[in-house]
Protein backbone atom coordinates (compact mmCIF):
# COMPACT_ATOMS: atom_id res chain seq x y z
CA UNK A 1 0.00 0.00 0.00
CA UNK A 2 1.30 3.36 -0.73
CA UNK A 3 -0.06 6.28 1.25
CA UNK A 4 0.34 10.11 -0.22
CA UNK A 5 0.42 12.49 2.48
CA UNK A 6 1.61 12.02 6.90
CA UNK A 7 -0.58 14.08 8.01
CA UNK A 8 -3.07 12.98 10.47
CA UNK A 9 -4.99 10.32 8.00
CA UNK A 10 -2.40 9.28 6.27
CA UNK A 11 -0.04 8.87 9.36
CA UNK A 12 -3.04 6.71 11.09
CA UNK A 13 -3.68 5.43 8.49
CA UNK A 14 -0.32 3.78 8.20
CA UNK A 15 0.32 2.82 11.79
CA UNK A 16 -3.56 0.76 11.37
CA UNK A 17 -2.18 -0.60 8.17
CA UNK A 18 1.41 -1.77 9.19
CA UNK A 19 -0.25 -3.03 12.66
CA UNK A 20 -2.56 -5.57 10.33
CA UNK A 21 0.86 -6.52 8.52
CA UNK A 22 0.48 -4.85 5.19
CA UNK A 23 3.45 -3.36 3.72
CA UNK A 24 3.14 0.11 3.75
CA UNK A 25 4.90 2.55 2.57
CA UNK A 26 4.40 7.00 3.24
CA UNK A 27 4.88 9.75 1.83
CA UNK A 28 5.65 13.32 3.17
CA UNK A 29 6.50 15.87 1.52
CA UNK A 30 7.64 18.21 4.70
CA UNK A 31 10.68 16.41 6.35
CA UNK A 32 10.28 19.79 8.96
CA UNK A 33 6.45 18.79 9.91
CA UNK A 34 7.30 19.91 13.85
CA UNK A 35 9.57 23.31 12.88
CA UNK A 36 6.81 24.35 10.34
CA UNK A 37 3.32 22.60 11.05
CA UNK A 38 -0.20 21.80 9.00
CA UNK A 39 -2.40 25.58 10.33
CA UNK A 40 -4.55 24.24 12.29
CA UNK A 41 -5.41 25.08 16.25
CA UNK A 42 -5.20 21.48 17.16
CA UNK A 43 -8.39 20.65 18.94
CA UNK A 44 -9.98 17.57 19.23
CA UNK A 45 -12.14 14.74 21.98
CA UNK A 46 -10.15 13.05 24.06
CA UNK A 47 -13.31 10.77 23.38
CA UNK A 48 -12.10 10.01 20.20
CA UNK A 49 -9.28 9.86 20.23
CA UNK A 50 -9.84 7.62 22.98
CA UNK A 51 -12.49 5.88 20.22
CA UNK A 52 -10.21 5.34 17.50
CA UNK A 53 -7.84 3.28 20.46
CA UNK A 54 -5.05 6.20 20.58
CA UNK A 55 -3.23 7.80 23.66
CA UNK A 56 -0.85 10.56 22.82
CA UNK A 57 2.24 11.00 24.91
CA UNK A 58 2.20 14.47 27.13
CA UNK A 59 4.75 15.98 24.71
CA UNK A 60 2.41 15.96 21.61
CA UNK A 61 -0.46 18.13 23.82
CA UNK A 62 -0.16 21.48 24.39
CA UNK A 63 -3.33 21.70 26.29
CA UNK A 64 -5.57 19.77 28.23
CA UNK A 65 -8.69 21.33 28.47
CA UNK A 66 -11.68 21.02 30.95
CA UNK A 67 -14.14 24.22 30.32
CA UNK A 68 -15.17 26.09 27.42
CA UNK A 69 -17.42 29.01 26.94
CA UNK A 70 -19.79 29.68 23.76
CA UNK A 71 -20.09 33.23 22.65
CA UNK A 72 -23.01 34.88 20.43
CA UNK A 73 -22.23 38.41 19.14
CA UNK A 74 -20.13 39.53 22.25
CA UNK A 75 -22.67 37.83 25.12
CA UNK A 76 -21.84 34.40 26.90
CA UNK A 77 -23.88 31.98 25.95
CA UNK A 78 -23.17 28.45 27.11
CA UNK A 79 -20.00 28.56 30.21
CA UNK A 80 -19.08 25.22 31.35
CA UNK A 81 -16.05 24.13 33.71
CA UNK A 82 -15.65 20.62 34.61
CA UNK A 83 -12.42 18.92 36.05
CA UNK A 84 -12.44 15.99 33.28
CA UNK A 85 -10.46 16.72 30.10
CA UNK A 86 -12.58 16.63 27.47
CA UNK A 87 -10.70 17.59 24.39
CA UNK A 88 -6.42 18.06 24.07
CA UNK A 89 -4.66 20.86 22.20
CA UNK A 90 -2.67 18.59 19.94
CA UNK A 91 0.73 20.38 18.79
CA UNK A 92 0.56 20.08 14.85
CA UNK A 93 3.52 18.16 13.56
CA UNK A 94 4.30 16.61 16.75
CA UNK A 95 1.47 14.55 17.09
CA UNK A 96 2.00 13.36 13.16
CA UNK A 97 5.64 12.43 13.70
CA UNK A 98 4.76 10.64 16.58
CA UNK A 99 2.15 8.30 14.75
CA UNK A 100 4.62 8.05 12.01
CA UNK A 101 7.23 6.86 14.51
CA UNK A 102 4.35 4.64 15.57
CA UNK A 103 4.24 3.50 12.07
CA UNK A 104 7.43 2.44 11.58
CA UNK A 105 7.70 0.77 14.68
CA UNK A 106 4.82 -1.87 13.32
CA UNK A 107 6.99 -1.94 9.97
CA UNK A 108 6.04 1.03 8.04
CA UNK A 109 8.46 2.63 5.73
CA UNK A 110 7.86 6.70 5.61
CA UNK A 111 9.84 8.69 3.16
CA UNK A 112 9.74 12.52 3.97
CA UNK A 113 9.74 13.77 -0.30
CA UNK A 114 6.53 14.14 -2.52
CA UNK A 115 4.79 11.74 -4.45
CA UNK A 116 3.76 12.53 -7.95
CA UNK A 117 3.01 9.09 -9.98
CA UNK A 118 3.24 9.49 -13.96
CA UNK A 119 1.51 5.86 -13.94
CA UNK A 120 -0.97 4.44 -11.41
CA UNK A 121 1.33 2.43 -8.89
CA UNK A 122 0.22 -1.36 -8.81
CA UNK A 123 -0.05 -1.33 -5.10
CA UNK A 124 -3.64 0.21 -2.94
CA UNK A 125 -3.03 3.76 -3.47
CA UNK A 126 -4.11 6.16 -0.31
CA UNK A 127 -4.80 9.58 -0.95
CA UNK A 128 -4.30 11.59 1.99
CA UNK A 129 -3.27 14.61 1.02
CA UNK A 130 -5.13 17.45 2.62
CA UNK A 131 -6.68 19.97 0.85
CA UNK A 132 -4.45 20.35 -2.06
CA UNK A 133 -5.74 16.93 -3.42
CA UNK A 134 -3.27 17.42 -6.53
CA UNK A 135 -3.28 13.66 -7.45
CA UNK A 136 -7.18 13.53 -6.81
CA UNK A 137 -7.40 16.11 -8.83
CA UNK A 138 -5.25 14.64 -12.04
CA UNK A 139 -6.92 11.15 -11.65
CA UNK A 140 -9.54 12.52 -12.65
CA UNK A 141 -11.28 11.41 -8.65
CA UNK A 142 -12.14 15.10 -7.72
CA UNK A 143 -15.85 15.84 -7.55
CA UNK A 144 -18.02 19.06 -8.48
CA UNK A 145 -17.38 21.80 -6.10
CA UNK A 146 -19.15 24.61 -5.22
CA UNK A 147 -16.56 28.07 -3.36
CA UNK A 148 -18.72 27.56 -0.74
CA UNK A 149 -17.42 24.20 0.32
CA UNK A 150 -14.51 25.30 1.27
CA UNK A 151 -13.42 27.26 4.05
CA UNK A 152 -10.48 29.49 4.58
CA UNK A 153 -9.29 29.49 8.38
CA UNK A 154 -6.73 31.87 9.63
CA UNK A 155 -5.29 32.27 13.41
CA UNK A 156 -2.78 34.78 15.25
CA UNK A 157 -0.99 32.73 17.55
CA UNK A 158 1.13 34.22 20.66
CA UNK A 159 1.20 35.43 23.81
CA UNK A 160 -2.80 36.71 24.60
CA UNK A 161 -4.32 38.09 27.80
CA UNK A 162 -7.61 36.63 26.56
CA UNK A 163 -6.66 33.29 26.68
CA UNK A 164 -7.69 30.85 29.46
CA UNK A 165 -5.46 27.56 30.58
CA UNK A 166 -7.23 24.47 30.15
CA UNK A 167 -10.97 26.58 28.23
CA UNK A 168 -11.94 26.98 24.55
CA UNK A 169 -13.62 29.82 23.91
CA UNK A 170 -15.99 29.38 20.49
CA UNK A 171 -17.62 32.92 19.32
CA UNK A 172 -20.20 32.62 17.27
CA UNK A 173 -20.11 36.03 15.01
CA UNK A 174 -21.53 37.82 11.92
CA UNK A 175 -17.80 37.81 10.87
CA UNK A 176 -17.96 34.01 10.83
CA UNK A 177 -21.25 33.44 9.82
CA UNK A 178 -20.75 29.49 8.91
CA UNK A 179 -18.67 28.61 11.28
CA UNK A 180 -16.82 30.99 14.10
CA UNK A 181 -14.07 32.65 15.40
CA UNK A 182 -12.16 30.66 18.37
CA UNK A 183 -9.30 31.32 21.19
CA UNK A 184 -7.77 28.59 22.06
CA UNK A 185 -4.62 27.70 24.62
CA UNK A 186 -1.64 26.82 22.62
CA UNK A 187 2.17 25.99 23.97
CA UNK A 188 3.50 29.85 22.55
CA UNK A 189 0.77 31.08 24.50
CA UNK A 190 -2.98 31.24 22.72
CA UNK A 191 -4.40 30.81 19.36
CA UNK A 192 -7.21 33.33 18.22
CA UNK A 193 -8.59 32.85 14.90
CA UNK A 194 -11.27 32.48 12.43
CA UNK A 195 -12.81 30.84 9.44
CA UNK A 196 -15.10 32.23 6.17
CA UNK A 197 -16.43 30.37 3.44
CA UNK A 198 -13.78 30.58 0.33
CA UNK A 199 -16.04 33.54 -1.68
CA UNK A 200 -15.02 35.53 1.92
CA UNK A 201 -11.17 34.15 1.51
CA UNK A 202 -9.96 38.25 1.25
CA UNK A 203 -11.74 39.20 3.71
CA UNK A 204 -10.91 36.77 6.21
CA UNK A 205 -7.54 38.77 7.64
CA UNK A 206 -9.42 42.31 7.64
CA UNK A 207 -12.68 40.42 9.19
CA UNK A 208 -10.41 38.54 12.35
CA UNK A 209 -9.02 42.01 13.23
CA UNK A 210 -12.55 43.50 13.22
CA UNK A 211 -13.77 41.19 15.49
CA UNK A 212 -10.58 41.78 17.39
CA UNK A 213 -11.07 45.13 17.82
CA UNK A 214 -14.67 44.32 18.68
CA UNK A 215 -13.99 42.29 21.51
CA UNK A 216 -11.03 43.57 22.90
CA UNK A 217 -9.33 40.83 22.12
CA UNK A 218 -5.46 41.43 22.10
CA UNK A 219 -2.47 39.54 20.82
CA UNK A 220 1.42 39.63 20.12
CA UNK A 221 1.85 37.51 17.23
CA UNK A 222 4.48 35.04 16.47
CA UNK A 223 3.10 33.08 13.69
CA UNK A 224 0.51 33.96 10.94
CA UNK A 225 -1.21 30.91 10.30
CA UNK A 226 -4.13 30.43 6.92
CA UNK A 227 -5.10 27.41 5.29
CA UNK A 228 -8.19 26.11 3.58
CA UNK A 229 -10.89 23.30 4.81
CA UNK A 230 -12.58 21.34 2.26
CA UNK A 231 -15.86 20.74 3.91
CA UNK A 232 -18.84 19.01 2.81
CA UNK A 233 -18.27 15.01 2.04
CA UNK A 234 -17.38 13.14 -0.43
CA UNK A 235 -20.07 11.79 -2.65
CA UNK A 236 -17.28 8.41 -3.23
CA UNK A 237 -14.19 7.97 -0.89
CA UNK A 238 -12.73 4.46 -1.80
CA UNK A 239 -12.17 3.30 -5.80
CA UNK A 240 -11.15 0.24 -7.24
CA UNK A 241 -7.88 0.65 -6.12
CA UNK A 242 -8.11 4.23 -4.41
CA UNK A 243 -8.87 5.81 -1.12
CA UNK A 244 -9.05 9.03 -0.32
CA UNK A 245 -9.30 10.12 3.61
CA UNK A 246 -9.27 13.18 5.36
CA UNK A 247 -9.56 16.74 4.10
CA UNK A 248 -8.84 15.16 0.77
CA UNK A 249 -11.97 13.75 0.75
CA UNK A 250 -13.50 17.16 1.97
CA UNK A 251 -14.66 15.33 5.39
CA UNK A 252 -14.47 18.55 7.51
CA UNK A 253 -17.53 19.56 9.14
CA UNK A 254 -17.06 23.43 10.15
CA UNK A 255 -19.99 23.30 12.36
CA UNK A 256 -18.72 20.19 14.21
CA UNK A 257 -15.27 21.24 13.83
CA UNK A 258 -13.73 18.70 13.74
CA UNK A 259 -11.13 18.21 10.95
CA UNK A 260 -8.88 15.92 13.22
CA UNK A 261 -11.13 13.39 13.85
CA UNK A 262 -12.80 12.95 10.81
CA UNK A 263 -9.44 12.54 9.44
CA UNK A 264 -8.77 9.74 12.50
CA UNK A 265 -11.79 8.55 11.52
CA UNK A 266 -12.26 7.97 8.35
CA UNK A 267 -8.45 6.12 8.27
CA UNK A 268 -9.76 3.88 11.25
CA UNK A 269 -13.04 3.18 9.26
CA UNK A 270 -11.57 2.84 5.79
CA UNK A 271 -9.14 0.05 7.48
CA UNK A 272 -11.29 -1.62 9.19
CA UNK A 273 -14.04 -1.90 6.13
CA UNK A 274 -11.13 -2.51 3.27
CA UNK A 275 -12.91 -3.88 0.75
CA UNK A 276 -16.41 -1.50 1.31
CA UNK A 277 -17.25 1.35 -0.99
CA UNK A 278 -17.19 3.56 1.11
CA UNK A 279 -19.20 6.79 -0.09
CA UNK A 280 -21.97 9.23 1.09
CA UNK A 281 -24.12 7.29 2.40
CA UNK A 282 -21.94 5.37 4.27
CA UNK A 283 -20.45 9.07 6.03
CA UNK A 284 -23.76 10.27 7.03
CA UNK A 285 -24.18 6.69 8.97
CA UNK A 286 -20.88 7.78 10.09
CA UNK A 287 -21.82 10.97 11.22
CA UNK A 288 -24.42 10.14 12.40
CA UNK A 289 -22.61 7.11 15.04
CA UNK A 290 -19.80 10.81 15.37
CA UNK A 291 -22.69 12.61 16.79
CA UNK A 292 -24.32 10.06 18.75
CA UNK A 293 -20.45 9.66 20.50
CA UNK A 294 -21.40 13.16 21.72
CA UNK A 295 -24.59 12.32 24.04
CA UNK A 296 -22.41 12.23 27.30
CA UNK A 297 -23.26 14.08 30.74
CA UNK A 298 -22.72 17.25 28.57
CA UNK A 299 -25.35 16.96 25.60
CA UNK A 300 -27.49 19.25 27.13
CA UNK A 301 -24.96 22.23 26.23
CA UNK A 302 -23.68 20.54 23.27
CA UNK A 303 -27.20 20.34 21.62
CA UNK A 304 -27.21 24.31 23.12
CA UNK A 305 -24.79 25.29 20.71
CA UNK A 306 -25.35 22.87 17.89
CA UNK A 307 -28.78 24.94 17.76
CA UNK A 308 -27.42 28.20 17.50
CA UNK A 309 -24.15 27.07 15.26
CA UNK A 310 -26.74 26.07 13.05
CA UNK A 311 -28.96 28.99 12.67
CA UNK A 312 -25.94 31.19 12.16
CA UNK A 313 -25.18 28.25 9.73
CA UNK A 314 -28.07 28.84 7.97
CA UNK A 315 -28.34 32.52 7.87
CA UNK A 316 -25.02 32.80 6.33
CA UNK A 317 -26.06 30.12 3.60
CA UNK A 318 -28.80 32.51 2.93
CA UNK A 319 -26.62 35.22 1.75
CA UNK A 320 -26.02 36.79 5.22
CA UNK A 321 -22.31 36.12 5.28
CA UNK A 322 -21.42 39.64 5.11
CA UNK A 323 -20.95 42.08 7.97
C1 LIG B 1 -6.72 27.59 10.84
C2 LIG B 1 -7.23 26.19 10.98
C3 LIG B 1 -7.58 25.71 12.24
C4 LIG B 1 -8.05 24.39 12.40
N1 LIG B 1 -8.35 23.96 13.64
C5 LIG B 1 -8.82 22.71 13.82
C6 LIG B 1 -9.12 22.22 15.13
O1 LIG B 1 -8.92 22.90 16.13
N2 LIG B 1 -9.61 20.96 15.25
C7 LIG B 1 -9.82 20.17 14.16
O2 LIG B 1 -10.29 19.04 14.34
N3 LIG B 1 -9.52 20.59 12.91
C8 LIG B 1 -9.02 21.83 12.70
N4 LIG B 1 -8.69 22.25 11.45
C9 LIG B 1 -8.82 21.31 10.32
C10 LIG B 1 -7.67 20.28 10.36
O3 LIG B 1 -6.42 20.94 10.39
C11 LIG B 1 -7.69 19.37 9.10
O4 LIG B 1 -9.01 18.91 8.90
C12 LIG B 1 -6.72 18.19 9.27
O5 LIG B 1 -5.39 18.66 9.32
C13 LIG B 1 -6.87 17.23 8.10
O6 LIG B 1 -5.88 16.24 8.21
P1 LIG B 1 -5.38 15.45 6.91
O7 LIG B 1 -4.43 14.41 7.39
O8 LIG B 1 -6.56 15.04 6.10
O9 LIG B 1 -4.62 16.57 6.03
P2 LIG B 1 -3.32 17.42 6.36
O10 LIG B 1 -3.16 17.59 7.81
O11 LIG B 1 -3.41 18.66 5.51
O12 LIG B 1 -2.12 16.51 5.83
C14 LIG B 1 -1.83 16.33 4.47
C15 LIG B 1 -0.34 16.00 4.34
O13 LIG B 1 -0.07 15.55 3.02
C16 LIG B 1 1.21 16.06 2.61
N5 LIG B 1 1.22 15.99 1.13
C17 LIG B 1 0.36 16.60 0.28
N6 LIG B 1 0.63 16.26 -1.00
C18 LIG B 1 1.69 15.40 -0.94
C19 LIG B 1 2.44 14.68 -1.93
N7 LIG B 1 2.16 14.76 -3.24
N8 LIG B 1 3.46 13.89 -1.53
C20 LIG B 1 3.77 13.77 -0.19
N9 LIG B 1 3.09 14.44 0.79
C21 LIG B 1 2.06 15.23 0.42
C22 LIG B 1 1.24 17.46 3.23
O14 LIG B 1 2.56 17.92 3.39
C23 LIG B 1 0.54 17.22 4.58
O15 LIG B 1 1.46 16.92 5.61
C24 LIG B 1 -8.20 23.55 11.26
C25 LIG B 1 -7.84 24.03 9.99
C26 LIG B 1 -7.36 25.32 9.86
C27 LIG B 1 -6.99 25.80 8.48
Amino acid sequence: MIIVGGGIAGSFMAYLEAKKGEKVVLYERNPNQEKSPKACSGGVSTMWLNYVGLKPPKDVIADEVTGYDIYFEGKELVSYRGNRTILYILKRGYFERWLQQEAEKEGAKIIYKAFYPSVLPDEHLVLAEGASGFIKKSMGLDEKRKLTDFHTGVQLIGETPNVEEHVVKIYLTKYASTGYAWIFPHHLGGEVGLGVTLPHAKEAWPYLYKWMEENGIKINPVIRQTHIIPTNYPQKWRYERVTILGDDAYMTNPLTGGGIQAALYSAYFASNNRSLPLSLSLMYKLLYRMRNRFRNPYSCTHRTSRGTRRTTWTRGRVGRQSP
